[in-house]
């Protein structure tokens, strides 16, 4: 058995699937690692270090089992045999996903957005890893297109108020957010539909901030609001978001469009220098205002909506996932260490999308 890790393709993407450290722990459990040419170089790790860390350089299309970051290219697709093994982000819920044609390819595909969130999985949790990643970098892109001090500042000048930053939507990248933000010096308030998060976000020191609205879905996801549940979170947030100089919103149901919480008169409502940092945009924003990708100025508000925050921090996210790859192909191995995936295992049976010319359910 051995694996083979791709340099990625799709624009701006500078993630590798594998860091040295983690080809290091394979080959010592006597997996083979090929590693193509340049795979590390996005996230400034040279070929040599794969080397030293026992890997070879070639083409990783020939390894039994396909490692990425991305999802693959038409192209890419057609390296793959039939039979092989892929393990990458593979966008399944997205309209135009590859899923289809890794099932026509005779692909056996694991989609690590499909890894069950449950305690025994948080190892291998990728969607969590690179969510960290999203929330730290959103605050300080804030910070970076704040007008505004994160910190209070007491100087012989004067004395400078705490910025006050609320953030939408505490899953795990607004709860990374939360914390990023308080170690700034922010006074923070989190907001979600799940009641239960309260109590997380006062374990990172900030406010609740209560709308009344109860929207816990399966699986620990929230539900998509009715029309007058959204209606009354619109002016209820409205109302809030005014006293805020910085919002980051990271608000998602699974399959559907981001939620709409920020309305245009909600932003015409800020102090002008406030800024909106939109972590949803890949699925059409939170923000009413929002265009993804961009960064643009509404009512004197800055509005940003990167993509692929985790893809500008390659060096520690592409670490976070190598390791969280490294645990589900551990899974993957049986005792003699051949790669002997048990379809009996939820995380397994879950994470394969295609097999045998099917697309699991
Ligand atoms: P996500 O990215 O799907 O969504 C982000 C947040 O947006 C969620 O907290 C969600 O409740 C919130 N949201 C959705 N609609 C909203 C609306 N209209 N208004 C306000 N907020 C809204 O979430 P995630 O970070 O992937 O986390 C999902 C769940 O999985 C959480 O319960 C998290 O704690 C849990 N989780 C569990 C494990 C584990 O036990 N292994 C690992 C990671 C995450």
């Amino acid at each position: 058995m051995s694996v083979g890790v791709v340099r990625e393709t799709a624009s701006g993407e500078r993630r590798v699937a594998l860091v040295p450290k983690v080809v290091a722990s394979l080959v010592g459990k006597k997996v083979p690692v090929i590693v193509e040419e340049g795979a590390g170089l996005g996230a400034l790790i040279p070929d040599s270090e794969y080397v030293d860390a026992g890997a070879t350089i070639g083409d990783p299309y020939s390894a039994d089992v396909v490692l990425r970051v991305s999802p693959p290219s038409d192209a890419e697709i057609g390296k793959l045999r039939s039979g092989q093994k892929l393990i990458g982000f593979l966008a399944p819920r997205n309209a135009d996903n590859k899923i289809g044609a890794l099932r026509d390819a005779g692909v056996e595909a694991y989609a690590v957005e499909a890894i069950p969130r449950i305690s025994r999985a948080q190892v291998m949790d990728a969607l969590s890893s690179q969510a960290n990643v999203s929330g730290y970098k959103s605050v300080i892109v804030a910070a970076d297109l704040s007008t505004r001090f994160f910190p209070m500042l007491t100087t012989a000048a004067g004395t400078v108020k705490p910025a006050t930053a609320l953030i939408l939507g505490v899953g795990v990248a607004g709860l990374q957010a939360l914390a990023t933000a308080k170690r700034l010096g922010a006074r923070t308030t989190g907001y979600d539909v799940r009641p239960e998060v309260a109590e997380q976000v006062r374990s990172v020191g900030a406010q609740w901030l209560d709308l009344g609205i109860d929207a816990a879905g399966e699986g620990g996801y929230a539900r998509e609001l009715t029309e007058d549940e959204r209606a009354q979170q619109q002016q209820a947030l409205e109302d809030a978001i005014k006293g805020f100089d910085v919002v980051i919103t990271t608000a998602l149901v699974p399959g559907r469009p981001a939620p709409r919480l920020v309305t245009a008169a909600a932003v015409e409502g800020m102090k002008p220098g406030s800024v909106i940092v939109d972590l949803a945009g890949e699925t059409g924003g939170n923000c009413e205002l929002t265009e993804p990708g961009q960064t643009v100025v509404k009512h004197d508000v800055t509005i940003t909506s990167p993509l692929n925050l985790p893809a500008t921090m390659p060096e520690h996210a592409s670490e976070l996932y190598a390791k969280n790859l490294f645990a589900l192909i551990d899974l993957m191995l049986d005792e003699s260490g051949a790669l002997a995936p048990d379809f009996e295992d939820e995380v397994i049976a879950a994470a394969c999308v295609t097999r045998d010319k099917e697309v699991s359910a």
